[in-house]
């Protein structure tokens, strides 16, 4: 096998001598006229820098940047309110001073217990018996305060060094078992299209037995400009089933999004929708009846909606789980089956994915004991009670 040329994400994000857009210049520009690398490049990556564009940012600690980075792309800094702090955009990605409080959080990096279950030498987290998650970069185009895997995402020992990629193409080739592969980080589009190649290319030469290859990458939203018709193609070579992209808010659909969306698409991927439950930014059923019916006229499936992870710095997001209850209850036939998501909570310490699912459906004992009743409310709350098949049911045998 050819060995992997490195070319890391950072590599990009190191040459920033390009110059931080101003206000006017921001309101001026096309994100179409230059390259994704170029507008990498320039984002913004202070809180004093965001002041020049856009108004009433926070005076937050600096000790906020010893914990998690800030990044934002020219883009995305235009799809904010330039003055309302509360701006579903801005809540996402600026940080806050509710993330310096909450000394209860402070330790829980690895929530869910990836690096338990990650492969000692690899990056390769391998928590299902069929399934894994291989993570390959720590790096994203925008820095996303509410971040599950803060522990690695923009900090310099989170990473992936070459060497571990082939460890764990090498594991992904040794287990015969695993049929399902997730690239994820950070955001695997933060690579060059040649070293997509070379990785998706040895999974798929080196590791026949993997039947479903997929991605998450938030770049379509952060940096849509990074799917080109080059991309498409290397997707479209190595079979890459799934993309699954992550929008929070409706107002992160754009025009430039849904054509690089159907760029996508056209190469032969599937894409699905991952959403994470954010206090403030989409805790509301009308702002999720939008989301997820403009993403199936997309053609992109709602898939998760995840609950905001115990990370430090993100409690302030956190909505509680009987009002995911009611979000959920608020879409269950109001909207297109289809474009309702599962609801998820990722359990405590590497529990899993657990879904979060209102009762519709009850089955009953009866007070003699003799059989069951089964109660049943629908989505608008009305209800009826079936007669149940009783304790010891069994299909009639045939008789002649
Ligand atoms: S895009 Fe995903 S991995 Fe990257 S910062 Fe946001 S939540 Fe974290």
């Amino acid at each position: 096998m050819p060995a992997i040329i490195d070319i890391a994400p950072a590599q990009v994000a190191s040459a920033t001598t390009t110059k931080l857009l101003t206000r006017a210049e921001l309101d001026a520009y096309d994100p179409e006229s230059e390259s994704w690398q170029k507008q990498f490049q320039r984002r913004y990556t202070h809180h004093s820098e965001l002041k020049g564009v856009l108004n009433q940012v926070e005076d937050v600690n600096e000790t906020v940047y010893n914990k998690f980075a800030i990044a934002v792309t020219p883009y995305m800094a235009q799809l904010m309110d330039r003055d309302d702090p509360k701006c579903p955009i801005r809540l996402q990605y600026l940080p806050s001073f509710h993330e310096e409080t909450k000394p209860g959080f402070a330790t829980l990096l690895d929530e869910l217990g990836e690096e338990r279950d990650t492969i000692p030498g690899t990056s390769v987290v391998h928590r299902y018996p069929r399934r894994v998650l291989f993570l390959v970069s720590n790096t994203c185009a925008t820095l996303c305060r509410f971040c599950t895997r803060k522990r690695m995402v923009s900090q310099p020992t989170g990473s992936v060094h070459k060497d571990e990629i082939e460890r764990s193409i090498d594991y992904i080739a040794a287990n015969k078992e695993i049929d399902d592969v997730l690239l994820s980080g950070g955001d695997p589009l933060t690579f060059a299209d040649d070293r997509l190649d070379e990785i998706l290319g040895a999974i798929r030469r080196r590791a026949p037995h993997v039947r479903f290859l997929r991605m998450g990458s938030r770049m379509v939203v952060q940096l849509p400009t990074r799917i080109t018709p080059e991309l498409c193609a290397v997707l479209e070579k190595h079979r890459v089933q799934m993309v699954n992209i992550h929008i929070n808010h409706p107002k992160e659909i754009t025009p430039l999004l849904r054509q690089r969306v159907k760029m996508i698409q056209k190469a032969g991927v599937m894409m699905g929708l991952q959403t994470v439950c954010l206090k403030g930014v989409n805790d509301d059923v009308q702002v999720m009846r939008e989301l997820f019916m403009q993403s199936i006229e997309m053609g992109v499936r709602p898939y998760y909606v995840y609950s905001t992870d115990m990370v430090e710095g993100a409690h302030h997001f956190i909505v509680p789980h009987h009002r995911m209850l009611q979000l959920y209850e608020g879409l269950r036939g109001w909207i297109s089956g289809p474009a309702v998501p599962t609801f998820i909570v990722d359990g405590l310490g590497g529990l899993g994915k657990l879904p979060i699912i209102p009762q519709y459906v009850k089955e009953e004992l009866l007070p003699d004991g003799t059989g069951t009743t089964v109660k049943c409310r629908n989505y608008a709350g009305k209800t009826v009670e079936m007669p149940g098949l009783g304790l010891d049911f069994a299909l009639p045998t045939q008789s002649n």
